[in-house]
């Protein structure tokens, strides 16, 4: 029997030294520094850089990798454990050399780039020097990507690429984008567009605005309005086929979906662990709050939810790790998606309501943890998509009957079971 919940006593102690040096090396950087992006701010150098070291001294630096990349191929499993602790503080995943979009744009690259392209934008990536962008969806719609209109025309041995992109995060800060564009207008839907990349400094890249995420406020955000305006970038920046960029987009979204599911698992748990401090600590009429039924019941309700969330992800990684195929996956992958936001929103939310005043106070982390709830459903697609591939995906395995009475009610089920072992039956039965 291969079914097993432990972990195993070396990994664990790995686990249990990150654990700690999150807690009490990285989280202090959350509330002190600003974003978690710029790395060559003096600030980043100075603190940030020596704690990568530290990681990569342990052994546990990009371990997202497999060892032809320099990692050192833990697979998704070990990554999913590591991943719960690292989502529990925004600096984490950088100090790790873990951090999306870069971890995806990586393994674009490493499947698809050149060797030239993996010489000046690759090798930085994974050693945290240089930082990435994706930049994919567009003003007029993102979560259907066949609407797309950015275009890129070949003119001899450059692409020219004009259109606008929007949403691309860490655009701001990144040395190059992975965009995709329209090459083949004419194509099937799914053979429209490609994947370059493109530097950030090249001639006719514009960042029209930063946009933010959460309340109204001006041009203070880290994910860009780009547009491109006779962007010139040679061939070979060209990454998979011609027409194949819905095929390359898989290879990091699958992967990019399930590691944001890992680093939700640790935003839940922190968010559920101050919950239930607090119900432990806050008196009102004569008892403490854990002593009342309904917050009781917020405390179950989001206990079972976490860990039910928690297995399924741990499940789909396992699975990536037996399959080696997103393909293989993508009904997990998809499921974890739709979950995701759901039980995030609803434990922060139970968790805020425990808190009363200081929940939705500017002084805890709960009302932002609310915004990355909803965030969780549109980014990667919008959770109504997954579902729909979830539905697709399990309807495969079942088959429509002709009969207008399934075998399955009772009538059916009663002649079958006659058929059987009626001769054996002694006693009249009747039938309906
Ligand atoms: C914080 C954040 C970071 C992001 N980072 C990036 C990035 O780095 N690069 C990048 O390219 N993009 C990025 N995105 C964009 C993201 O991929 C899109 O927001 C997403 O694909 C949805 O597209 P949209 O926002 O245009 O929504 P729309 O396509 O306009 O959809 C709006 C809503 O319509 C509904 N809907 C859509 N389709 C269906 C359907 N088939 N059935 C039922 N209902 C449907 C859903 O409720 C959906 O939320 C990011 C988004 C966020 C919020």
């Amino acid at each position: 029997m291969a079914w097993d919940f432990e972990t195993d006593k070396d990994y664990q102690l790995l686990l249990d030294w990150a654990d700690n040096f999150v807690r009490t090396k990285v989280m202090p950087l959350d509330v002190v520094l600003g974003s978690a992006m710029e790395y060559q701010d003096p600030d980043f150098i100075r603190l940030v850089r020596p704690l990568q070291q530290e990681v990569k001294d342990m052994g546990l630096w990009a371990c997202h990798l497999g060892p032809e990349l320099g990692g050192l191929g833990f697979g998704q499993l070990k990554l999913a454990l590591l991943n719960e602790i690292l989502g529990q503080s925004r600096f984490a995943s950088v100090v790790f050399g873990c951090q999306a979009p870069d971890t995806g744009n990586a393994e674009i690259l490493a499947h698809y780039g050149s060797e030239d392209l993996k010489d000046r934008y690759l090798k930085p990536l994974l050693n945290g020097e240089i930082a990435s962008s994706y930049s994919m969806t567009e003003p007029q719609g993102g979560a259907d990507p066949t609407q797309f209109t950015c275009m890129a025309v070949q003119d001899g041995d450059e692409y020219v690429i004009n259109g606008e992109k929007w949403f691309s995060s860490n655009a701001r800060y990144a040395s190059f984008l992975i965009v995709m564009a329209v090459t083949d207008p004419e194509a099937s839907a799914h053979a429209r567009a490609t994947m370059f990349v493109v530097p950030t400094d090249a001639d006719g890249v514009e960042i029209v605005r930063n946009v933010g995420v959460g309340e109204e406020g001006p041009n203070h955000g880290t994910h860009a309005y780009v547009r491109y305006t006779n962007v010139r970038i040679p061939k070979e920046n060209m990454l998979g086929p011609r027409g194949q960029g819905f095929a390359v987009a898989q290879t990091r979204l699958g992967g990019g979906r399930i590691h944001h599911a890992m680093r939700t698992v640790g935003q839940i748990k922190r968010a559920f662990d101050m919950m239930c401090e607090r119900a432990l600590s806050r008196t009102t009429k004569g008892e403490v709050l854990a002593d009342k039924q309904l917050v009781q019941e917020k405390i179950a309700d989001s206990w079972i939810e976490m860990e039910a969330f928690r297995l399924l992800v741990l499940r789909t990684a396992w699975r990536i790790d037996q399959y080696n195929d997103y393909l293989k996956v993508r009904k997990d992958i998809a499921a974890i998606k739709a979950l995701m936001p759901k039980v995030y929103h609803d434990v922060v939310s139970r968790c805020i309501q425990i808190h009363g005043s200081l929940g939705v106070s500017n002084e805890l982390p709960l009302t932002g943890m609310l915004m990355s709830s909803f965030v969780m459903g549109i980014a990667d697609g919008p959770t109504e998509v997954h579902k729909v591939t979830v539905a697709r995906q399990v309807l495969r395995d079942y088959e429509a009957t002709e009969e207008l009475f399934p075998a399955y009610t009772l009538p059916n089920r009663r002649r079958a079971a006659l058929d059987l072992l009626g001769d054996q039956i002694e006693r009249e039965v009747e039938l309906w």
